[in-house]
């Protein structure tokens, strides 16, 4: 099925619609050929048309241009006609109908704030977006949990630090992250550590100096714990002598993967302070796990998850992935059943993202193996049932059936630092390769980004100029106190 629009200047709708029904169809910019299967969707000062054409059958819907008055623009229009043709010809409804934001729930905070009235939200989500019902009633439940605890990081002068490990044991198939292997790149590891320490020491003048105060900490990746135990107290040393650690409200360290995470690194986690710990088991199948390039098994995950609550660590999240390769809809029920029987405070089931840069869009592309991930992500009625909530929401560009991730917690056990970098109420100074530092204003309406170099050997190579640009934080404030 190929995709061909003609009379916009940007056909990015209609494309994305196209492909929630059709999920590999590739944009042509010439006219599809005779008999070739096709979506052509027009524009022009006659109206809107879309024909579809499918193994020799064929039908094609009209309507007139928008109105000035309809608040719909003609990119908007057609891609909805698109999306009714395309719904009535697949049979298929799809969940968040056609929605293209990756944001549902930010929407709602947004119509909130500008004064509109609950039922008009509920008209633009079900009628105007065709969402299902049970996506939008799951968006607001999760803007509703969400009030408190963004005012809360909406505070003035609150800020996060991030701070990234882009190293990983082996790379996983699906993964589009820059991360460095450690059997190739190991020698690197040891001068980031110590420019990230270095890095830390200018974020905390910056934020000293703008008078900023620290909320969440977010050890991320890659995967920290590639780091030897030594490094993870190098880099965790640092973080206690710069930042006060006392009044955070949350300090999460990724331990992604249990073939590089063991007893002593776990202990150090909790020495120096950390309160949440991610150990992220994908899958708990083991032919899974090897199609994706893991180099553990399900039973590592357990071992891993007991070593952890050994060591005391009591705030554990654990990160699914829907539709992944040969995975089943009950290999991924049994795998949600498993993550609940260890009753983790947080459990976070992603949809598979197929970006540009993985490996699975580059080699894997023909393979029609992933199942069902609608049903699976049905299967996540097991988590209410078992005392979880869903807290926070977004999806990706390229997500399988345009389908969402969603975190769930116990009550109580939401991560903040997750909420605050989706919903973007408040300033993120991050560290290391590939960070990027987003600084919000304390009206919340003004944003500026600092970007680090992307790769760890330009990080280390050109420091300088990382640490130049972080004075752009000190100055961002400067000129919001109008000083
Ligand atoms: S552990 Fe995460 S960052 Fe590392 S290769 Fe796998 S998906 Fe990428």
């Amino acid at each position: 099925m190929k995709i061909y629009i003609t009379g916009l200047p940007s056909g990015y709708d209609v494309e994305h619609l196209v492909r929630l029904f059709y999920p590999m169809a590739p944009l042509t910019l010439t006219p599809p050929a005779e008999g070739e299967d096709h979506l052509w969707a027009s524009c022009g000062p006659e109206g809107l048309a879309v024909t579809v054409q499918e193994q020799g059958r064929g039908r094609t819907v009209t309507a007139p241009l928008p109105a000035p008055g309809d608040g719909m623009s003609p990119e908007f229009a057609l891609a909805s006609l698109a999306y009714g043709l395309l719904r009535a010809w697949t049979g298929l409804r799809p969940p968040w109908g056609k929605m293209t934001g990756v944001r549902p729930v930010r929407l709602i905070h947004d119509k909130r704030a500008a004064g509109w009235r609950e039922e008009d939200i509920d008209r633009l989500f079900l009628e105007r977006f065709d969402c299902s019902q049970e996506k939008y009633r799951m968006a607001r439940a999760i803007a509703d949990l969400q009030e408190p605890i963004l005012r809360r990081g909406a505070e003035p002068k609150a800020y996060s630090l991030y701070i990234g490990i882009p190293f990983c044991p082996s790379r996983c198939s699906y993964c589009s992250f820059v991360s460095c292997n450690l059997d190739r790149d190991r020698k690197l590891v040891q001068p980031y550590v110590d420019c990230l320490c270095r890095e830390l020491e200018a974020i905390r003048a910056e934020a000293e100096r703008a008078g900023l105060r620290l909320q969440t900490v977010y050890i991320g990746g890659g995967t920290p714990t590639s780091l030897s135990a030594a490094q993870l107290r190098q880099l965790m040393g640092a973080v206690r002598a710069n930042f006060p650690l006392e009044g955070l409200d949350e300090y999460t360290v990724e331990a992604g993967r249990p073939d590089c995470t063991d007893a002593e690194k776990l202990a150090v986690i909790k020495e120096y302070g950390a309160t949440r710990i991610s150990i992220n088991p994908q899958s708990f199948s083991d032919e899974v796990l090897a199609r994706i390039g893991r180099r553990h098994t399900a039973q590592d995950i357990l071992d891993c998850y007991a070593a952890a609550r050994a060591a005391g660590h009591s705030d554990i999240n654990m990160d699914l992935i829907a539709g992944l390769p040969g995975d089943t809809v009950e290999g991924f029920a049994h795998s949600l059943r498993t993550a609940i029987g260890l009753d983790p405070e947080n459990i976070t089931v992603h949809t598979l993202t197929l970006k540009r840069a993985s490996r699975i869009v580059m080699e894997d592309q023909e393979d029609n193996a992933y199942a069902d991930v609608a049903a699976m992500l049905e299967r996540c009625s097991l988590l209410p049932a078992a005392g979880y909530r869903p807290y926070y929401l977004y999806r990706q560009k390229n997500t399988l059936q345009n389908l969402e991730n969603v975190g769930w917690s116990k009550p109580g056990k939401e991560g903040y630092y997750n909420i605050y970098i989706m919903e973007e109420v408040q300033t993120i100074l991050s560290a290391g390769a590939g960070g990027s530092t987003k600084l919000v204003d304390a009206a919340g309406h003004r944003m500026q980004r600092i970007f680090n170099f992307k790769y760890p050997n330009e990080y280390i190579q050109r420091f300088d100029e990382v640490l130049e640009r972080k004075k752009g934080v000190a100055a961002f404030y400067d000129h919001d106190l109008g000083t």
